[in-house]
């Protein structure tokens, strides 16, 4: 998409500060940082949001969620992260290019 963030990220057209990298898919540090540890994990394909993903993106759903405990081990945060994505304005969504948000290093509500 032209005029999506995110794109421009992947294409290298807005600087990122990225903690992972694959062919597929892409993490980078929250602008914005909710937490100590914020980053977000993107499939580089664009996808609006969660339910944009088909049948056919099995593996690439997948490879999202085994690259988020990837990331999280490699940021030093094993077993002590939350991972949320919004789906939609509603429930606010800003920005449109599937997210998750892997965030760690606070105490969060249960
Ligand atoms: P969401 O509300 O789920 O759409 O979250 C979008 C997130 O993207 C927010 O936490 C923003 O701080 C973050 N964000 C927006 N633009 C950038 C950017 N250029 N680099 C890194 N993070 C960004
Ligand atoms: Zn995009």
């Amino acid at each position: 998409m032209d005029d999506c963030v995110f794109c421009k990220i992947v294409r290298g057209e807005l600087p990122a500060d990225v903690v992972y990298e694959t062919a597929d898919l892409l993490a980078f540090r929250d602008i914005n940082p909710q937490a100590p540890t914020h980053v977000l994990l993107i499939p580089k394909k664009h996808f609006t949001f969660l339910d944009e993903l088909q049948r056919d993106d099995l593996k690439l759903a997948g490879e999202l969620l085994l690259a988020a405990s990837e990331v999280a081990a490699k940021l030093g945060v094993a077993g002590a992260y939350k991972l949320v994505t919004n789906c939609g304005e509603a429930a606010g969504q800003v920005v449109p290019h599937l997210h998750f948000h892997l965030l760690a290093g606070k105490k969060f509500a249960p």
